[in-house]
């Protein structure tokens, strides 16, 4: 055990427990920084610093540095921040239980003991992301999309379900149970874990507080509980699992302090758009939010897990609130178990860091305020989430976007007669292709032309689901009148607000009110009712309101994340037809959190986020053009006309049949044995044993060959010489240029060795869906239509120019052809590769496979003017070298057109962070220069991954040497 500040005492845990920890309030009296003042959220990340204080991975320096963080000024330092435990969900999780796979092989090639490839922290995949809404508003609709969500991902959930029994520490939560981030919530999270050590012989535990990090980018709902966690790429996450730091700048943190109380009719959906709205316009982007005050000791924890899920919506880190009583009472109101409770309660206290901070305890870097009182009830959209718009406005707001220029952010739809109406006679149903393919939270996605060949994940040789589809014609039928603004999807979708019983309730009473009122929903409204856990069905079962949400079309469609992800299934060929003829505006409703252009469904122009009640009376309006608190809704059997005010349940209403519906035992009853309670779950067939048997058959899952030849000793450090350079970029090449994650082209390298595998491009499937194949992602990097190698002038997607060995001239020739064809040509003939670019070198979304594929290229080092932070230490976690021009140097003032030979030199085993070294460029008229390129591998523990050739391997000799 740690201990290098003397930090670690003893405390009461609660219910007859004694424990350890390691103390904050100690460290402040050593005087190593006036740590009582820090904002709740920094002070959880420097225990983990404290506790992890090595001096490898992590150092007395960075305990110091933290602890002295300086609001104003946060350091220009990355943290080493070790986790608790991991969370991923199935797109994201796939390939790093591949990797692990791949681990054991390995071992067992060198004689070891497969076994010892365990993630050291517990990690969890919830099987969320792949329920699609084929089948909806009917009683069958659960059981059907179920069916076919096996059909369509049964190759990966065998491989899934082969790493369930192979990992003690990866627990599998099957499809069917709920979303991720809800079932973290609900039942994962602990807030404050505990471990076995032993002191003076004694075996004792010490505590400490639960953090976490994800593969999704809404992970950040678990701030709502005071949990400091949030979304990762993959690279990051797989370090995470085998107990190495997590690194980021050290942040600013905007303190939001909270006042008053939210209205009588205004919702958390309602508050969580306002201050999405607030926090955009405030820049928060790469910073810790945290919010305080009476107003934010007001709010339940379903709330503020809304507040901190739209964390990537506002742009922040996470949105955290500081655990209170609040926090621990939802934690026993949701079964965990008493002791747990009591420690939770206890080692906060012990920290000094229980209760809502008030103003003026704690120094932020910024200081917002928010009166909850001011909050009006709202919806955002048609395209962003941060554009929020009072309900009164929706109608108007709607029309002026119609006809707005498209430049403006408009529709371009010059007068036209909002009031026309087509008539779309829904009966029988012919074949669609669905819609888009799930992409993973923080993926760009194809254009939505290419989109529309994507079919959703449909391994070979399963029954083609779409014919399956069309046979059964689950289409609402009747007749129906649609143009501009018609609603035709309302969606209660999203862990965002299925895990908020007060909004799920309110929608249920909202149904009730409808129904008794004689209101219907018009047939060409795709309905769905998606919750992220089957505790929902419970409360709206026991309530009776689940009847009354069935009556309106809202039936279960799935527990999973749906429309939210872009699963919205198909429309009616004849609603699409219309849409489509008439060059329509239509709407959808949705209680999710991102609603740009195609992300609900390609269709779909103009999307509409709000709450759950909401989504049930503008499907009933059946148009988003009105204002909803003037106009009616509908009218009654008799003719009269219904408001939404006649619908709307009061907070009284909201509060009894929360009462009456939530108990500890029902999160106890429904979180337990989980393959038990999904027996299509148990159906699938799968492998046993501690070592994956890779089948040569499948394009889904494939043995990457980070393994190949591995040996116990790793390499030593030595130059790169003779390498020529595969790449010229500019500035801003994104993750998606370097590793795209949508369509497919049939021409491209992935395409075409696709089809030499007998697979047709209309079984292609995305880039994302295959990221278990290294084999195609391999093929697929750099293959991004739209990037620009200046290798190449005047051409875009995965091209170069091949010119043969070093010391072959250019004037010898050069071959243009795609970069994976090159990469093997040079590989063939063991010369080392190089990356040349410009600034901001891997910025967008973090992609695991940007760095792994560039390595598999046999890509050395990749020089740019300056890298983005995560892309940067996913190459050095992938043993490429990333290396940085100096100021003012880079390819094009070098004239670097890749006919050069490159060589780096200084590089040993003595390198240290940052040192300079020399880039050597031996030109094709045999001229050479040399210039200055520093290193940037930025910490100690990152030269030793650099050294084994990557971090998986460097954990893989740790754990053989063992
Ligand atoms: S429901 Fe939406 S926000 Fe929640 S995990 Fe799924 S895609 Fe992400």
């Amino acid at each position: 055990m740690n201990n290098e500040f003397n930090t670690l005492q003893k405390f009461d845990a609660g219910k007859g427990r004694e424990g350890f920890f390691h103390s904050l309030p100690e460290l402040e009296k050593q005087g190593v920084g006036k740590i009582s003042r820090l904002p709740i959220s920094i002070r959880i990340v420097l225990e983990s610093v404290l506790r992890n204080c090595d001096g490898k991975k992590v150092c007395r320096k960075d305990v110091e540095a933290l602890a002295n963080w300086n609001a104003n000024k946060p350091a220009n330092e990355e943290i080493p921040f070790v986790v608790a435990r991991i969370v991923l969900q199935d797109f994201t999780g796939v390939p790093l239980v591949v990797d692990l796979a791949a681990m054991r092989s390995a071992v067992k090639r060198v004689g070891g003991d497969p076994k010892i490839i365990e993630p050291l922290v517990p990690v969890d995949l919830v099987v969320d992301h792949s329920v699609q809404v084929d089948f909806f508003g009917s009683a069958e609709a659960l059981r059907l999309n179920l069916e076919m969500e096996f059909k369509r991902n049964r190759e990966r959930y065998q491989f899934l379900k082969w790493g369930q029994q192979a990992f003690k520490t990866f627990q599998l939560i099957p499809p069917g149970i709920g979303i991720v981030h809800q079932v973290n919530l609900e039942y994962l999270a602990k807030g404050v874990l505990a471990s076995q050590f032993e002191i003076s012989n004694l075996k004792s535990q010490i505590f400490f507080p639960d953090t976490l990090v994800g593969t999704d980018s809404h992970t950040t709902m678990i701030n709502g509980l005071g949990v400091v966690g949030w979304g990762v790429g993959g690279i990051e996450a797989e370090a995470g699992m085998l107990g190495q730091p997590v690194y980021f700048l050290t942040p600013e943190v905007v303190g939001v302090h909270l006042t008053g109380k939210l209205r009588e009719g205004v919702t958390a959906t309602d508050l969580v758009l306002h201050i999405t709205q607030m926090l955009r316009a405030q820049k928060v982007v790469g910073k810790f939010v945290e919010f305080y005050g009476e107003g934010a000791a007001s709010l339940p924890v379903p709330d503020r897990a809304t507040i901190g899920n739209m964390s990537p919506e506002y742009g922040a880190t996470i949105g955290y609130f500081p655990v209170d009583q609040e926090s621990v009472d939802y934690l026993g109101a949701t079964g965990r178990s008493e002791e747990q409770c009591a420690a939770f309660e206890n080692y906060f206290r012990a920290q000094k860091m229980f209760g809502m901070p008030r103003r003026g305890e704690i120094d932020y870097s910024v200081e917002l305020q928010l009166d909850l009182g001011q909050v009006q009830p709202g919806v955002a959209g048609p395209k962003r989430p941060q554009d929020r718009i009072n309900l009164p406005d929706l109608g108007q707001t709607f029309r002026s976007l119609l006809q707005q220029p498209v430049k403006d952010g408009g529709y371009g739809k010059e007068n036209v007669d909002l009031s026309t109406r087509h008539l779309v006679q829904l009966n029988g149903s012919a074949p669609t292709d669905g819609n888009m393919p799930s992409t993973d939270e923080g993926l760009e996605i194809a254009p939505a032309e290419e989109r529309n060949k994507l079919e959703m994940i449909s391994n070979r040789p399963t029954p083609d689901p779409a014919k399956e589809l069309e046979a059964a014609d689950p289409f609402h039928h009747g007749e129906s009148r649609i143009g501009h603004g018609s609603v035709l999807i309302a969606a209660i979708t999203s862990c965002t607000n299925t895990s908020n019983p007060s909004v799920m309730l309110a929608a249920g009473l909202l149904a009730k009110k409808a129904v008794e009122r004689g209101l219907r929903v018009d047939p060409a409204v795709k309905t769905s009712l998606a919750p992220g856990s089957r505790v929902v069905s419970d409360y709206l079962t026991k309530t009776g309101l689940q009847t009354y949400l069935d009556q309106l079309g809202f039936n279960l469609v799935g527990y999973g994340c749906t429309t939210c992800i872009g699963n919205s299934g198909p429309l009616h060929p004849k609603i699409e037809k219309a849409i489509h003829d008439h060059d329509l505006v239509a709407a959808s409703v949705l209680s999710g959190n991102r609603n740009f252009e195609a992300r609900v469904h390609q269709n779909i122009k103009a999307n509409f986020l709000m709450s759950p009640p909401l989504v049930v009376a503008f499907a009933l309006a059946g148009r988003v053009d009105l204002d909803m608190t003037k106009e009616p809704i509908g009218t009654d059997k008799d003719g009269n006309e219904i408001f939404l005010r006649d619908l709307w349940p009061s907070l009284t209403e909201v509060r009894d049949a929360m009462q009456s519906a939530l108990t500890p035992e029902v999160f106890r009853k429904l979180y337990r044995d989980f393959a038990d309670q999904n027996p299509k779950w148990d159906e699938i067939p799968s492998s046993t044993g501690d070592i994956y048997q890779w089948d040569e058959k499948s394009d889904y899952i494939h043995e990457p060959p980070f393994f190949e030849d591995f040996s116990m000793k790793p390499g030593k450090i030595e130059n790169i010489v003779g390498a020529r350079a595969l790449g010229i970029f500019g500035d801003s090449v994104t993750t998606d240029h370097i590793s795209p994650a949508g369509a497919i082209k049939a021409s491209s390298p992935a395409g075409r060795y696709l089809i030499s595998r007998g697979i047709e491009p209309v079984d292609f499937n995305s880039y994302g869906s295959r990221r278990g194949n290294d084999l195609v992602m391999t093929r697929g990097t750099f293959a991004n239509v739209r990037i620009k190698n200046l290798m190449v002038p005047g051409t875009e997607g995965g091209v170069t120019k091949y010119f043969g060995k070093p010391r072959q001239r250019a004037d010898a020739g050069s071959e243009q052809m795609s970069i994976f064809d090159a990469a093997m040509k040079y590989q063939k003939d063991n010369v080392p590769l190089v990356i040349l670019a410009g600034t901001e070198y891997g910025t967008g979304s973090s992609r695991d496979w940007a760095a792994k594929g560039t390595r598999l290229l046999g890509v050395k080092a990749v020089v740019a003017s300056s890298f983005e932070r995560i892309h940067r230490s996913n190459l050095v976690g992938m043993g490429v070298l990333p290396l940085q021009f100096a100021e003012g140097t880079n390819a094009q003032t070098l004239k670097l057109d890749g006919s050069e030979t490159f060589s780096i030199t200084g590089l040993s085993d003595a390198i240290e962070p940052g040192m300079t070294v020399t880039l050597k460029i031996e030109r094709a008229n045999e001229k050479s220069d040399s210039v200055p390129v520093s290193l940037r591998i930025d910490t100690p523990i990152e030269i030793d991954y650099y050294r084994h050739g990557g971090i998986l391997q460097f954990v893989l000799r740790q754990l053989l040497g063992t």
